[in-house]
């Protein structure tokens, strides 16, 4: 699966299998699979950009749902809870998952000029961390790496 918003990549078949990975998770998991969930989803793919949920609202608005701020943070919650996105915390933002399916601590690569994020999976600096804390004897339930910095297009 293509795993990167800066290099080109099979974006079309991209987008397809992540859609598809959802649809089919909604039908194990019996959860609805809503136009509504779908377009939240096929947003953040679009671009491989980090969306506020005011961005979602916009996109949505101007497509004719009428969608209220509970029900966009509902959605990206939901895809957050369920592995398909991401939360930037950096940005206050979200970006769908590019390693659906896989248990991964993620670690993002941020621009700062275009909002385009690339996920990688962080191996060497989070185990360090994970050693670093049973050293100090301290539970990490969560870890996530955020990295700012300039894209090859926005250079
Ligand atoms: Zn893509
Ligand atoms: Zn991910
Ligand atoms: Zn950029």
């Amino acid at each position: 699966m293509a795993s990167s918003g800066f290099h080109t990549h099979d974006h079309v078949k991209c987008v397809a299998e992540a859609l598809g990975a959802l649809e089919s998770y909604c039908q194990t998991e019996g959860l609805k699979f809503t136009t509504l969930r779908r377009r939240v989803f096929e947003l953040l793919l679009e671009e491989h950009k980090a969306m506020g949920a005011y961005d979602i609202l916009d996109r949505l608005r101007t497509e004719g749902f009428s969608a209220q701020p509970p029900v966009a943070y509902r959605h990206l919650d939901f895809l957050v809870a369920h592995g398909f996105a991401h939360k930037i915390e950096r940005l206050n933002a979200f970006i769908a998952c590019t390693h659906i399916g896989a248990l991964h601590d993620p670690a993002f690569l941020i621009c700062r000029e275009c909002r385009t994020v690339s996920e990688t999976m962080s191996d060497s600096s989070i185990l360090a961390l994970h050693h670093r804390a049973s050293d100090a004897d301290f539970q990490i339930e969560e870890s996530v790496v955020e990295a700012i910095g300039t894209c090859p297009d926005c250079r």
